[in-house]
């Protein structure tokens, strides 16, 4: 956990060959899934350069996604919070209502360039579930998603989507029946047929390629971010703020801005219910290394070492583990990590649908409720830059009751 002297551009040539961001990442798997992810990782490193993969990969974030998304000036709320302006990186825009279809367009392509027949992943709100299942039905490709039977619960307009689109969901009864125990699931799956499959990993977590290889799909939101924000300001951000589950759609953000000194990146962890272990998600805040799902990065974990059970009022971000980037960041002190808990969230989610018009995800509440917090503590001449990860349609119901039980 020493901070090493940086040459500039070090931050984005990492992860080295291995995986590796300083001592985070790596891929920590049986040998039989070793040499699958070398199969992933070798296809990955050719797509990369290959001109028509990023062609057709471009062509579908514009035609299929609608991108550049927004960068939408937050007037109304900058205006009544009366300090620094706020911006919205608008991802709520996107087809499926989110971030992750950025990612899971790049990892499907890449599974049918590899002769894949089937996509294979895990879910938390069913987000990624769904983006997923999109992906896969536009390439043709089976789908196969793993969800929590709590989730699939809380998150039932997402289930009937992702059956919708064709995907097979397998609800998961074991341990906290949440994303953990879905990851489990899922990764058992894939191992036992690891040849017909892909593993479309929904955040920059798991072993390497997984978190170099989401971050690069991801890094599409930042570099639009980094020339609208130019063309608006005429300079770059104070601060870039997100929220951070596994830390795709935050790392997304940050990565075109790494090098910008100058500009400071402040990731959101949920704080769930209070700061007793299984009532929050606050893996960087909370947590101490160790390893899961193949990586070494910030973990919660009880005092027999097992990943605790995590609590959010969004689905999204109840996750033990985060991305190996970002434990790597948090160290290097290049981004600070703060957390925001379940009423502030809900607090912000009701206020930006109130005064913006903007009903966002429960997850991107965290976000916007930190921003809301840290805008009157600057000058006007000051932005912020607050990535808008998702829409809040999936949590309608959800908020719906926990509005009836508080009335
Ligand atoms: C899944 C999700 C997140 C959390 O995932 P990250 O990998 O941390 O980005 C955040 N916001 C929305 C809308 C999501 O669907």
């Amino acid at each position: 956990m020493k901070k090493i002297k940086l040459q500039k551009k070090h931050y984005q040539n990492l992860p080295n060959k291995a995986g590796f961001f300083g001592e985070y990442g790596g891929q920590f798997v049986p040998p039989q899934l070793k040499k699958a992810l070398e199969e992933v990782t070798a296809a990955y490193e050719i797509a990369k350069r290959d001109p028509d993969f990023q062609k057709e990969y471009q062509t579908l974030l514009t035609d299929y996604v609608g991108r550049p998304s927004p960068l939408f000036f937050a007037k109304n709320l900058t205006e009544k919070l009366g300090g620094a302006k706020i911006y919205l990186k608008r991802e709520d825009l996107n087809h499926t209502g989110a971030h992750k279809i950025n990612h899971c367009l790049g990892e499907a392509l890449l599974a049918k360039k590899m002769g894949k027949k089937k996509l294979i992943a895990e879910t938390g709100a069913g987000q990624h579930g769904v983006a997923l299942a999109t992906a896969a039905t536009l390439m043709g490709l089976e789908c196969e998603i793993h969800m929590g039977e709590i989730d699939v619960v809380k998150q039932y307009p997402n289930v009937l989507r992702m059956q919708l689109l064709g995907a097979k969901v397998i609800t998961v009864k074991s341990g906290g029946r949440c994303l953990k125990d879905a990851v489990d699931s899922a990764f058992a799956a894939y191992l036992n047929d690891y040849k017909n499959t892909f593993f479309g990993i929904g955040s920059i977590v798991g072993p390497h390629p997984y978190p170099m290889m989401v971050r690069d799909f991801q890094s599409v939101v930042g570099k639009e971010a980094h020339k609208q924000i130019l063309l608006k300001e005429n300079k770059l951000p104070d601060y870039l703020v997100a929220c951070v589950g596994g830390g795709s759609n935050a790392m997304g953000l940050f990565h075109a801005f790494l090098n910008d000194k100058q500009v400071q990146m402040i990731g959101v962890e949920p704080a769930g219910k209070s700061f007793k272990p299984g009532d929050h998600a606050a893996t960087l805040t909370l947590g101490k290394p160790g390893t899961l799902h193949g990586m070494f990065t910030y973990l919660l974990q009880d005092k027999k070492g097992k990943p605790s059970r995590v609590h959010s009022i969004a689905s999204g971000l109840d996750y033990p583990g985060v991305g190996p980037q970002h434990a790597y960041l948090k160290d290097q002190t290049r981004a600070k990590y703060v957390t925001i808990n379940d009423k502030e969230a809900l607090e912000a989610f009701l206020f930006l649908s109130k005064i913006e018009g903007i009903i966002p995800a429960l997850e991107s509440a965290h976000a916007i409720a930190y921003a809301m917090k840290l805008a009157p503590t600057l000058a006007k001449n000051k932005v912020i830059l607050v990535n808008l990860s998702g829409r809040g349609d999936k949590d309608l119901d959800y908020v719906g009751k926990l509005l009836k039980i508080n009335e």
